[in-house]
């Protein structure tokens, strides 16, 4: 299907085709390591098998850091699954959130009663706490500081509702900012990265709170199905009477007109990605980071004034997002990716459209920061040539493939 998907983008589909050969064995443990435990095989196994686009970029990471990573991975996707299973009740859920942290002091403390898609990570728990008592302390320090800000964040919104921009950004800092500034730290903490990557905590906020809204937007309908509201009353409320009447076809033009102001106040913080990103040292942790980046603008290019946020799922396609995921190898080639989507935004604004100001306005300070330097002639034939031979490889890939996936 992903293959089908990429048919008409031949670079796309070379991309993919390498990325299944060689990306998959790349991401798994270094052989020349000392063999892993068992437990730690088990954590890397629920990072692949719970994590939608980070589980690459975790395993991508250098030594040590990677299984910090990837326990601090396991740890928030545990408090995410208790915070979205409705089928846990409310007292239970604040009680799980509020003290997750000490569990991870515990050998014994799981929950088995989850009933939710990622349940694993807390009926196997003991295996991540486990891991994690084996981190060095500094590590251990910042994921059970984080984890129990996150933890008793989510339980705070479990009782109320994202009214305003402010507890939009709140909540956001919740759910996502706090990974940012803890990963920040674990990467400072490690020396891969300068002091200040750990100590900037509002530009590492800000950047991974771009991520989570650009989810929150997305996945407005499946936070519907599951009974949860994460779009700020105060945009939405301009445009219907009840968050759900958004998806009413009806409401179709004002539904639009919501989703585009939400858009463009993530796109806000893009300013503070591109300062983060020029920031990093480290080879890995900047693909890390570029790809998730790139990856969340181009969903945002693609759920821009697009009806089908309120119908379904809004998916940037496989191939796309390996191609981005290999592309995005320095700050010049992000800027570049960047710029693209932006433009792509700015020829989709509607006529008419409340925001339309602020739209244009804001990519236009996004183009400027991301104009392409250096766009020359060779630069220009380098990528002609790559193409042609992503063409040529895809044609053999597509005939191998065609054997063994399709
Ligand atoms: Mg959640």
């Amino acid at each position: 299907m992903d293959i089908l998907r990429s048919l008409r983008h031949p670079e796309e589909l070379y991309n993919l085709f390498r990325f299944k050969m060689g990306g998959c064995r790349a991401v798994m443990p270094n052989p020349d390591q000392s063999p892993m435990s068992e437990s730690l095989q088990a954590c890397y196994r629920y990072l692949n098998e719970t994590s939608r686009s980070f589980s690459a970029v975790i395993q991508s990471l250098d030594g040590e850091l990677r299984n910090a990573a990837c326990i601090f991975y396991l740890v928030m996707r545990s408090l995410d699954t208790v915070e979205d299973d409705m089928t846990i009740n409310l007292e239970t859920k604040i009680l799980i959130l509020q003290n997750l942290h000490t569990y991870l002091y515990d050998p014994e403390w799981k929950f088995t009663e989850s009933k939710y898609k990622d349940r694993q990570v807390l009926e196997n728990f003991p295996m991540i706490s486990l891991e994690f008592r084996n981190l060095v302390t500094v590590y251990q320090e910042i994921i059970v500081d984080i984890s129990h800000k996150m933890g008793v964040g989510l339980a705070e919104f479990l009782e109320k509702e994202v009214e305003s921009l402010k507890d939009w950004e709140q909540y956001c800092h919740y759910a996502g900012g706090l990974v940012g500034i803890a990963l920040s730290r674990l990467f400072s903490a490690s020396e891969l990265e300068d002091p200040i990557v750990g100590q900037d905590t509002q530009l590492a906020n800000s950047m991974t709170i771009f991520l989570q809204k650009t989810n929150i937007i997305r996945d407005y309908l499946e936070d519907q199905l599951n009974g949860q509201r994460f779009w700020p009353r105060e945009v939405w409320s301009k445009y219907g009477k009840k968050l759900s009447d958004l998806a009413k076809p009806e409401n179709i033009v004002p539904a639009l007109q919501c989703l585009n102001e939400l858009i463009t106040n993530a796109l806000q913080h893009v300013p503070d990605v591109l300062t983060y990103l020029s920031r990093l040292k480290s080879q890995s942790i900047f693909k890390f980071y570029a790809s998730s980046l790139v990856m969340a603008i181009a969903t945002l290019a693609a759920c821009y004034n697009n009806q089908q946020v309120f119908k379904g799922v809004v998916k940037i396609r496989k191939g796309q997002a390996v191609t981005l995921m290999m592309n995005t190898i320095n700050i010049e080639a992000v800027k570049a990716a960047i710029f693209q989507y932006a433009e792509e935004i700015r020829q989709k604004i509607p006529p008419g459209d409340p925001s339309l100001e602020e739209t244009q306005q804001t990519v236009l300070s996004i183009q400027n920061l991301c104009v392409p330097h250096g766009s020359s002639g060779l630069s220009n034939r380098l990528s002609s040539i790559y193409l042609l031979y992503g063409m040529i490889l895809a044609v053999f890939g597509y005939q191998y493939l065609s054997h063994v996936w399709v």
